[in-house]
């Protein structure tokens, strides 16, 4: 099969790999659809350790169930499909309690690190287990449903945050999840959030996608624009998106006393903390981590249009174009978003 191979850091290869055959309780699956994500630009440097080559990347697929395990049942050959990135192991003391995401045997599709390696679907194949996929409805186009992933992170974000009180809300980080974030936010019943970037064409982007007041600020400017359209109060919510030391400072100035601060981007792996105001004015800052049970209803709301993600995708290519669009997501090109490769491009 075609497949896109990291054979080296920062060298990606269209190359010819044997098709995975399922094990019995796997379903394999022809990808049509896959988006790079962000944290595949990051990996493919080496600076994260997550992608350490060989390995074919790729987390954020759909396609058609091309062949089950002997141990498979609810699927059957052609069936439209996506699957969550989390393999988890489903027996373990977190699985059992639902909190999948947080898996001790924990495996990522098409991530590799000390510990684990499993292929992803930048191919014409890929395996994984029944239990983490799920149908499509007919309308959902994969190239859309390659966005579920996405849109389920920023479900749980939102579902962490509650019982945050109602808005107004405040998501840091005008980017793919800060965008999804907002519109999931104003599903889920949030009707007034406001969003804060320094990039004007995102805000741009926000306003259309359905945000109350949009903030091109940081620091003490963004947070004297929130208290004016909070009468002075802050807001109840900050949904944080980027994850730098001003980010992260902005989203706890911006709550009221008694506001949730809710952590999603992680940029940089540390930042330093306003531990005082975060103490004195009892502020809860709650981590989210990908996503655990969030697929159905992501996919209820991609279907519906009340989660729009066409707007997201700058493009879709055939694999043959995944090392230029790496390339060019890596140099850090302005105004690039999703871009979704497409292995087998008949079927999108
Ligand atoms: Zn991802
Ligand atoms: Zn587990």
């Amino acid at each position: 099969m075609k497949a896109l191979l990291l054979a080296e850091y920062k060298r990606l290869e269209l190359t010819d790999l044997p098709a995975p055959t399922p094990g019995p309780d796997e379903v394999l699956i022809r990808v049509a659809a896959c988006g790079i994500c962000g944290s595949d630009v990051h990996g493919y440097d080496g600076s994260t350790g997550r992608r350490i080559p060989p390995i074919v990347m790729g987390h954020e697929a759909a396609g058609t169930v091309a062949a089950l395990g002997e141990d498979v049942r609810g699927f059957s050959d052609g069936d439209r499909v996506t699957f969550d990135s989390t393999v988890y192991c489903g027996g373990c003391a977190y699985c059992r309690r639902g909190l999948v995401n947080l898996c001790d045997d924990r495996q990522i599709v098409g991530v590799s690190t000390p510990d684990f390696r499993r292929h992803g679907a930048f191919s014409e194949y890929v395996t994984v287990p029944a239990r983490i996929v799920y149908r499509l409805p007919d309308e959902l186009s994969f190239a859309h449903a390659a966005m579920l992933e996405a849109v389920s992170v920023a479900l749980h974000a939102v579902e962490l945050s509650k019982p945050a009180s109602a808005s107004p809300v405040l998501v840091i980080g005008a980017g793919m999840i800060g965008l999804l974030t907002l519109q999931a936010l104003r599903a889920e019943g949030f009707p007034c959030v406001f969003i804060a970037d320094l990039d004007e064409s995102r805000l741009r982007l926000a306003a259309q996608l359905g945000a109350a007041a949009t903030f091109q600020a940081s620091g003490p400017d963004l947070l004297a624009q929130v208290l004016a359209a909070t009468n002075n109060e802050g807001v109840n919510l900050a949904i944080e998106c980027v994850g730098r030391d001003e980010t992260v400072r902005g989203a706890i100035d911006a709550v009221r006393k008694g506001g949730t601060v809710t952590l999603v981007g992680n940029i940089r792996p540390e930042v330093t903390l306003p531990l005082q105001k975060v103490v004195s004015r009892q502020i809860r800052l709650q981590g989210s981590a990908a996503s655990a049970g969030e697929y159905p209803r992501a996919i209820e709301l991609l279907s519906s249009g009340a989660v729009q993600v066409a707007p997201l995708i700058t493009a879709v290519a055939p694999l043959e174009e995944g090392p230029r669009w790496f390339e060019r997501l890596y140099a850090g090109e302005p105004n690039l978003m999703k871009v979704v490769l497409t292995p087998e491009t008949s079927h999108v």
